[in-house]
């Protein structure tokens, strides 16, 4: 880390007012780990997807024709670019389409669904229902279920990572509960109780509700609480995606080294997805992957919990929330909607996460709606953070003193814009309509 923080007055003055602005990890990429993990326990998180698969397929009916992979597409989004204006000198737009995932139908269907199977297999081991190398099928079998029975999985969440460990928990017969916190969308709710879930609503943030699930978990014997600010499960199941990435862009032809650089962009809530993604992908491509996280104007947790760490926010705390800085979390991107970011992802990103920006509610609302004009794509609002990243980067002051600085100016043409759409795929239609008009009628709409 640099030696003498740099307070940047008008940076800090733009983050209180809660105007959009992108900050930038002082001091260049460092490949030294300070991480507690490595290549290996990404590996290990794929295999452990790899050998579940067969189960998930039998779990659920829309994994068949995948064989049980829970995956997305890498598409090129050319139309996106357009209305984006992103010249083509700066590089090509894709999209990693996580929307779309199947069971969770966000990104936590990767980190979710892990550690559920992660327990899962645990006491399965442990109770001789399956051994090593054996047909995980066995985990669905009657004898399983009635094991998974005596157990309940709880988890705190704003709603996508309840969907995706509820359902996943719920199909393997465990009892589940989600702990929801008061942003939690209405129809998020309803859907877990159609799977058997049940909800437990809180008043207060996403903080209140972990807080108030731990708790619960804690005294009962039973109990598996998924720790969505503490958890390295979670986390190595996000970063497999990486693994995937890597051969997608091997099919696609798309290089990455020296001359010609990655981007990737990746909506931002306690930093637990974005923080396992990018660390799977700096462990794979080291300095030629560059990754910027998107917060909303209001709830820019992961922003200031960085700030604090190089000693850019005069008089604020070791961890310190959004509140801290006379923010109040509020917003639509119901994702994101996180006052004060994991530990965790925060220890692991302060070497490695290249930078952060924000995006005002308006801006994701017009970027949803342009994305369903242009690519005939659905996401929620709060996948809609990445697309503000390309025109942050490539036509900002901060952003190309970024690119000069790591001499990339003359490699942008070359250069590949990968924004991550997390979440999306069960949004109710009456529900993406009000989006839609929302965003159409907004002044970012064009
Ligand atoms: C959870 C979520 C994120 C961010 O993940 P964190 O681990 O909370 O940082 C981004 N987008 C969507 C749609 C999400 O549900």
């Amino acid at each position: 880390m640099t030696a003498i923080p740099i307070v940047n007055f008008d940076l800090v003055r733009a983050l209180r007012d809660g105007r959009p602005l992108l900050w930038v990890r002082p001091g260049t990429a460092r490949t030294i780990d300070e991480s507690p993990f490595t290549l290996e326990h990404i590996r290990q998180a794929r295999a452990r997807f790899d050998r579940c698969a067969p189960l998930l397929a039998a779990l659920f009916p829309e994994l068949a024709k995948t064989a049980g992979t829970i995956e997305s597409p890498l598409l090129p989004a050319p139309a996106m670019q357009a209305t984006l204006r992103l010249p083509e000198t700066m590089g090509r737009l894709w999209i990693k389409a996580d929307h779309d995932l199947p069971v969770a139908g966000s990104i936590k269907a990767r980190g979710g669904v892990h550690e559920v199977l992660e327990f899962a297999e645990s006491l399965a081991l442990r109770h001789g229902l399956v051994q090593p190398g054996q047909d995980y099928r066995a985990l669905a079998a009657p004898l399983a279920r009635a094991c998974f029975s005596r157990y309940r999985v709880a988890v705190g969440s704003t709603g996508n990572l309840g969907l995706a460990i509820g359902v996943v928990a719920a199909a393997l017969g465990f009892q589940a509960s989600v702990h929801m916190s008061a942003d939690a969308k209405t129809w998020k709710k309803a859907r877990l109780r159609a799977h058997g879930v049940t909800v437990i609503e809180h008043d207060g943030d996403y903080e209140n509700a972990v807080a108030a699930g731990r708790a619960r978990v804690q005294a009962d014997p039973n109990g598996y609480f998924v720790d969505d600010e503490r958890s390295s499960s979670l986390f190595l199941g996000y970063a497999a995606a990486a693994l995937h990435l890597h051969d997608q862009l091997q099919s696609a032809d798309i290089t990455v080294d020296a001359a010609h650089p990655l981007f990737v962009y990746l909506p931002c809530g306690v930093g637990g997805a974005p923080g396992g993604i990018t660390f799977g992908l700096k462990t794979i491509f080291g300095p030629h992957v560059h990754c910027f996280f998107a917060e909303p104007t209001q709830s820019p947790c992961f922003l200031v919990r960085m700030m604090a760490a190089f000693g850019q926010l005069p008089n604020a705390p070791a961890s310190p929330s959004v509140y801290d800085v006379g923010l109040n979390n509020r917003t639509e991107a119901d994702g994101l909607a996180v006052p004060r970011a994991s530990e965790l992802a925060a220890a692991v990103m302060a070497t490695r996460l290249d930078g952060v920006y924000t995006v005002a509610d308006d801006t994701l609302f017009a970027d949803v709606a342009r994305l369903h004009d242009r690519e005939g794509m659905d996401i929620e609002p709060s996948a809609a953070a990445g697309f503000s990243g390309p025109g942050q980067l490539c036509m900002t002051p901060a952003g190309q003193a970024y690119l000069e600085s790591r001499g990339l100016a003359q490699a942008m043409r070359a250069a590949t814009h990968l924004v991550w759409t997390t979440g999306g795929r069960f949004v109710p239609p009456e529900e993406f309509d009000h989006f839609l008009s929302r965003g159409r009628s907004s002044a970012a709409y064009t």
